[in-house]
């Protein structure tokens, strides 16, 4: 059976290109970039190449990228070793409440360390609020970290206002922006960051590879000790194959960034509309407007997101319910809890990320299917005191969208 898979905010399939692009790498070019013959200075050389593609993709100079393992190890080096390196002159952090987990983790490390964390609330589309921001900051506040785009609901934080706060205060300014690259611009000269992590299996590249831009001259303690790689701040021997790949992964986004954009901004406002036009008591998660082109997020009244899921993987159709990092768990999603849904509705949402490959058949074969799985998963349920509903919650969501 034909898959349909809308999960790109979850992990994308690499590139064709992409994949030729790392072979080589692989096999003959296996050379230890530290090395000094012929094999290692050709994996160096290459390797320099890849840091020019991602800093040509985000306006930075390649010497301000350097490769981790990873999107998530990028936001750990990012707060922790800002945390370390100014921990004298202050130990206040600010972040908000609906950050990816390897940013709302380590800020709880550092809690634990004798850090102070603010955690700044969201609205109901997901917008932090820069009044907030200016009341949160004093005079110890060494850190603001603020995601670019909502891995779940899709909102996307007004990130060059924030910069312009935080860099008055001479404040560091960290931003994940895992969820940008490939779907809206990253321009970090435009921005005003310091700090900003990218990962790329989001983008059509490997898992396992990341980047951390450290702005020029910014102190930084290091996360990875060992070897002198990366310019002496991220131990460890490159894994010069997905550098590789990630780089052309990064051009590839770059390149094709508008058509992309409108390619996926058509067919989620398609899903959208179809949802919400065809299923009662359907919800849209985030912000209307501000939201990444591929990112659909919706609550149901009355059913769990897992069941949908189930029913959608039955048919053909991979699909999310709050982030993949949850699924597995029953917690309801710590980012619908911010933007204030009761714990009974955010356990029915559904998060659907478009990708390049997707069709608008794809979609209108979604939205048929989504309409008798609900309708039939709410005549399986019947209304229980365990679930009471919320019903202002839709209602409002019909007024917004209708
Ligand atoms: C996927 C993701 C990460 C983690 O990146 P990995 O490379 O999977 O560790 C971090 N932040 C956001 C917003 C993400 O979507």
């Amino acid at each position: 059976m034909k898959r349909i898979y809308l999960d790109h905010a979850a992990t994308t399939p690499v590139d064709p290109e992409v994949v030729e692009v790392m072979i080589p790498y692989l096999t003959e070019t296996f050379g230890n970039p530290s090395s000094i013959y012929a094999e290692g200075r050709a994996a160096k050389k290459s390797i320099e190449k890849a840091r020019q593609q991602i800093a040509t993709a985000i306006n930075a100079d390649s010497r301000e990228i350097y490769f981790t393992a990873s999107g998530s190890e990028a936001d750990n080096w990012a707060i922790k070793g800002i945390a370390m390196k100014n921990k004298a002159k202050g130990k206040h952090i600010i972040t908000s409440q609906i950050e990816h987990h390897a940013v709302l983790h380590s800020c709880e490390y550092l809690e634990k360390q004798g850090f102070e964390v603010t955690y700044l609330p969201v609205d109901e589309v997901g917008l932090i609020s820069l009044e907030d921001l200016k009341n949160a900051i004093r005079d110890d506040t060494i850190l603001v970290s603020i995601m670019f785009a909502n891995n779940e609901i899709g909102t996307i934080e007004p990130i060059k206002e924030i910069g312009k706060i935080v860099k008055e205060k001479g404040i560091v300014f960290h931003t994940d922006a895992v969820q940008a690259l490939g779907n809206i611009p990253v321009d970090v000269k435009d921005l005003n960051v310091d700090l900003l992590s990218l990962s790329a299996h989001k983008i059509y590249g490997p898992k396992g590879i990341g980047v951390l831009y450290i702005k020029k001259g910014l102190p930084i303690d290091n996360l990875i000790h060992g070897g002198a790689q990366e310019r002496k701040k991220r131990a460890g021997t490159e894994n010069t194959a997905e550098i590789m790949a990630f780089g052309k992964a990064a051009e590839i986004a770059s390149e094709h960034l508008e058509e992309n954009m409108t390619h996926m901004k058509t067919l989620r406002d398609q899903l959208i509309e179809g949802v919400l036009g065809k299923i009662p008591l359907a919800r849209l998660n985030g912000h209307p407007e501000k939201r990444l082109p591929g990112n659909a997020n919706f609550c149901f009244a009355y059913i769990e997101g897992e069941s949908i899921l189930l029913s959608l993987d039955v048919i053909g159709i991979a699909g999310s319910s709050g982030s993949a990092c949850t699924s597995g768990s029953l917690d309801p999603s710590h980012v619908l809890l911010a933007i204030g849904l009761p714990a009974g509705v955010a356990h029915g949402s559904l998060r659907l990320t478009i990708g390049k490959s997707t069709t608008p058949e794809d979609i209108d074969y979604v939205v048929n299917n989504l309409v008798e799985i609900i309708q039939r998963l709410r005549d399986m349920s019947p209304i229980d005191a365990d679930h009471p509903i919320d019903a202002a919650v839709f209602d409002k969501a019909d007024h917004h969208h209708h």
